[in-house]
């Protein structure tokens, strides 16, 4: 039986966006005079031919968030929050057409792509409640005699840089915020999924959004677009999500002009299972951090460090698991993982896959594959990995779980605390003193504690070292857009 591919449903969808007007400065759908192929993951085909800005359109798009800024900022809170509360429920009322799009054009598997919708479309139900509670304090200044008023207020025009593999939440972790705040917005979404940010920034505008408070400008020269808004003295805002190497060149140009910057970076989450623990509840912990996304998420699970006790037991569960994924194209029935994003991503794993066999690993378990020409790799268990190996050292991003033996507490956080990344990680134990006690004692942003997903709108993301500068979601995502003032008022 021929693979289901893409329905015709969506090509309905992406063709009513109309993409080859797709650059979206102040409310119209522009074309650029060139385009790019946006193509589905899992077979190579193109889907779309997207307009493919440039600095024109980045200059375009700062215009147009610039002069709805003053309007935007003097909007009432409650009436922010309303418009947002709108695009959030506009958002979950379309998840299957959004799941759909999602799906296309990065080709995860369909219940992957609805739970993005869920956890994308929350952040505008977060940020909508939000947005109603702004900053500010009043105190009598400790010498007497003068009051001090806190406030604070939109940081101006945003630049926001979002990454591919969550094309929706991404965007609605930063649009949120900033809207909230009273900021208006650039975003230049990722070449390989731009179909489904322009969905959300028409989503925006349907809520009762004005037009120019939310632009999108999608390119294949993203450093002559970024680089355009960094110059540009009316942006004041760079929120970037992406790899450690370009948020450090993009800290390096926010520099220049002393650009307020905020940075969600690349992880290399440890994945710590305890003698004492659950192992069932550990195993299914596993493959939610693992395998959501294919492992192609920045919080996903990089190097499992298993007990020696349990280690036999662990990886006989989890690699029947592992085995019983269904790989594929979205849209065939019982799909649970998708293909990678690009042919550079399946060579990188197979080289992180080929350094760990050469120094003594082996693959104890592994899915079957895909026959589609789309960038396959099958979900693989490795054993016996030194802790030199290239796979724990750096981030994966795909649908590796090598796995390492510990037996001593100190080695074991030596061993996870040696990395320069610290985003997320997890720990399962039964003793719940010592798993706070590790998770205290680990180098990262964010510890699941017997559970696999740290992701929570209300709860603040981000990393330490050289994972981020910064948080979203939680209180802390409005803050990032925000600026504080304060008065001395001498009123004697
Ligand atoms: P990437 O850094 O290559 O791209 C991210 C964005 O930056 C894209 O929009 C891309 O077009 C743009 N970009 C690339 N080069 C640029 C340049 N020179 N100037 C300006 N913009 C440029 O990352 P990616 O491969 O798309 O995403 C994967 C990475 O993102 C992983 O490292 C992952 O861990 C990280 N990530 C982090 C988080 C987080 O919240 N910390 C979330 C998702 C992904």
């Amino acid at each position: 039986m021929a693979p289901r591919l893409v329905p015709s449903s969506v090509l309905d969808t992406i063709k009513t966006l109309d993409p080859e007007h797709g650059a979206h400065i102040g409310g119209q759908g522009l074309s650029t005079g060139r385009t790019f192929g946006v193509r589905d993951k899992a077979t190579g085909d193109v889907l779309a031919d997207y307009a493919d800005g440039g600095v024109a359109e980045a200059t375009a798009a700062v215009d147009a968030a610039a002069a709805a800024f003053p309007g935007w900022a003097a909007t009432a809170p409650r009436v922010r929050s309303e418009a947002l509360r709108r695009a959030f429920e506009l958002m979950v009322a379309r998840t299957d057409e959004l799941a759909a799009l999602i799906s296309a054009e990065n080709g995860k598997a369909l219940a992957d792509a609805r739970a993005e919708v869920t956890y994308a479309a929350e952040f505008f139900r977060w940020f909508a409640e939000e947005a109603v509670r702004p900053d500010g304090d009043f105190a009598e200044s400790p010498a007497g005699g003068t009051r001090t008023i806190v406030t604070s207020r939109p940081v101006g025009v945003s630049a926001l840089v979002t990454p591919w593999n969550f094309p929706a939440a991404m965007a609605t972790r930063k649009i949120g915020p900033a809207l909230a705040a009273g900021c208006t917005v650039v975003l230049k979404p990722a070449s390989e999924t731009p179909l489904t940010a322009l969905a959300v920034a028409r989503i925006l505008e349907e809520a009762g959004v004005p037009a120019g408070v939310v632009n999108v400008v999608a390119t294949t020269d993203a450093g002559a677009v970024v680089g355009a808004w960094l110059a540009d003295a009316r942006v004041r805002k760079i929120s970037f999500t992406g790899s450690t190497g370009v948020g450090s060149l993009l800290l390096g140009q926010a520099a220049e002009r002393i650009v307020n910057s905020s940075m969600e970076l690349g992880g290399n989450a440890p994945f710590v299972v305890a003698a004492d623990a659950d192992l069932d509840a550990a195993v299914a912990g596993a493959m939610i951090a693992k395998f959501r996304n294919g492992g192609q998420a920045c919080t996903a699970a990089n190097r499992f460090y298993v007990h020696a006790d349990v280690v036999e037991e662990f990886v006989a569960k989890f690699g029947a698991a592992i085995e019983a994924l269904q790989v594929g194209s979205a849209f065939e029935d019982g799909t649970a993982v998708g293909p990678l994003i690009s042919a550079k991503a399946v060579a990188g794993t197979t080289a992180l896959v080929e350094d760990a066999l050469a120094r003594g690993a082996r693959i104890a378990h592994q899915a079957g594959s895909s026959e589609l020409d789309g960038h396959f790799y099958p979900p693989t268990l490795l054993v016996d990995v030194p802790a030199d190996a290239e796979v724990v050292r750096n981030e994966i991003f795909g649908p590796i779980a090598p796995v390492v033996t510990w037996t001593e507490d100190e080695e074991m956080l030596r061993q996870v605390n040696d990395t320069e990344l610290g985003l997320a990680a997890y720990v399962f134990s039964g003793d719940l003193r010592w798993a706070l006690k590790t998770a205290e004692r680990i180098e990262a942003g964010m510890v699941g504690v017997n559970r696999g997903v740290v992701s929570d709108p209300s709860a603040p993301f981000g990393g330490v070292k050289q994972s981020g500068l910064g948080r979203e979601g939680a209180r802390d995502g409005v803050r990032a857009f925000t600026e504080t003032q304060y008065f001395s008022v001498d009123w004697s």
